[in-house]
């Protein structure tokens, strides 16, 4: 038994899929200590989209630890905090037309979450707010109410109120526009719905199983929300920050949310740190009535200064949106060879590929691991084969991951599906 098993808690996760000790990384590769490299498809399930340890902002960390850059303030005034502000609003919300205030939460997406859920409840005076089918926004109780899961839900222990759920983009199959149900109960006073205080979404479902909701649904939704003085939270804390092709993962449906949620790769560097934007008539909270130790920790600032250098020009955005229709082509092309029936779904670098086979992704995923490809799976059932690389890795390193996985899923199922009944017909 290794000191893992022996004394960390059985609560322990993903090591169980990937079951290797690792112990330095760079760019898109993760060493371990028996010195093997793996090529890295889930880059901290959205925390690493610059990669592991990139140099321009390695230098900038070492460069404030070296001079005694300060630490820690709780919340009160760093240089370090000044800059990421300023920057943060030059470089990505001016050039957007957006305004929002800053919060700084605990460091972690759930406390970002926690963080807007209250204040949409004290601006709007209302209890319940309404997640999504399948939704995936942290583990404290708050956020944990609006999350599908029910494996997750029952780790809480209590009740999970002052929330609802309705059905995701998608749910109800591809002719029904779920919104006309959402709508419907808003509208009847009849429904059994209390008027939410707030919607939470993800522009895309991440852990849900990447399940994309479309442009048209969410400027729906935001129709919606704004007429029923609803407000409406984005949270992009695993797609946000480039992962879709764009900074925010809403900006191609070209809808502003009152508020977004931020962690994540938000530090650039793995470093923990968490935002929530604001519409500034929203900021009605009282002086600390929400704090926390470690809001806005200074290194994190440095670093996700630094990382802002990456939205200076639309260098990495093209060059995420050209790697995402590589991998669409690849994984189309797979499915269409391997599992004839599979749904290939995603934007920018963020694809999953639901298997018809519910178990087909697990043991994909542990076929890669065993050829050195780190790649997840997602959704309820663990059904989906979830592809997140690092937005920087080169077209190289994407098609030898790619490869990887072609090879892990000859592996597992011996020999291509038949491509038509005929064929079929021909090989018995
Ligand atoms: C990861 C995640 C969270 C929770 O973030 P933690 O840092 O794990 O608390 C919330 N929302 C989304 C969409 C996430 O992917």
């Amino acid at each position: 038994m290794n000191t893992f098993e022996r004394l960390e808690s059985e609560v322990r996760g993903y090591c169980r899929s990937f079951p290797a000790v690792f112990s330095s990384a760079k760019g898109a590769w993760m060493t371990d200590t028996e010195g093997r490299r793996h090529l890295d498809f889930f880059c901290g399930a959205g925390v690493l989209n610059y990669g592991h340890n990139p140099d321009p902002i390695k230098q900038a960390l070492l460069g404030y630890l070296m001079r005694d850059g300060i630490t820690h303030t709780l919340d009160m005034y760093s240089e370090a905090k000044q800059r990421f502000i300023e920057r943060f609003d030059q470089v990505i919300l001016q050039p957007r037309g957006l305004r929002y205030k800053f919060q700084f939460p605990g460091p972690t997406g759930t406390n970002a979450v926690e963080a807007a859920l209250k204040l949409a409840r004290k601006v709007t005076g209302r209890e319940q707010v309404v997640g999504f089918t399948n939704a995936f926004h942290g583990m404290t109780l708050g956020a944990l109410a609006v999350t599908g899961n029910g494996f997750k839900r029952a780790g809480a222990g209590v009740p999970l109120g002052h929330s609802a759920s309705v059905p995701f983009d998608g749910y109800l199959g591809a002719d029904t526009d779920t919104l006309d149900y959402f709508e419907a109960l808003l509208k009847d006073s009849g429904s059994g719905m209390d008027m939410p205080a707030a919607v939470i979404v993800e522009t895309v479902q991440a852990e849900g199983g990447v399940n994309v909701a479309s442009a048209e649904w969410l400027q729906r939704l935001r129709r919606i929300t704004a007429e029923h003085g609803i407000v409406l939270i984005v949270d992009d804390i695993q797609v946000g920050c480039g992962r879709t092709g764009r900074f925010f993962s809403f900006e191609e449906a070209g809808i502003v949310p009152d508020i977004v949620t931020l962690s994540k790769s938000l530090s650039g560097y793995g470093l923990p740190l968490a935002l929530v934007l604001i519409r500034p008539e929203l900021d009605q909270w009282a002086p600390g009535e929400h704090n926390g130790t470690f809001r806005g920790h200074c290194p994190a600032f440095v670093t996700a200064t630094a990382a802002l250098q990456f939205w200076e020009t639309d260098a990495l955005a093209r060059s995420v949106q050209h790697k995402g229709r590589v991998v669409e082509q690849r994984l189309r092309a797979m499915a269409q060879r391997w599992a004839p029936g599979a749904q290939v779904r995603g934007r920018g670098l963020i694809w999953g590929i639901e298997f018809a086979d519910g178990t087909l992704a697990g043991r994909v995923s542990q076929a890669c691991f065993e050829r050195g490809l780190v790649i997840e799976t997602a959704g309820i059932d663990d059904q989906v084969l979830k592809l997140l690389p690092s937005l920087t890795l080169t077209e190289a390193e994407l098609a030898h991951g790619l490869d990887v996985i072609e090879d892990s899923l000859r592996a597992v199922l011996g020999q291509p599906a038949p491509q038509h009944p005929e064929a079929a017909a021909v090989a018995a």
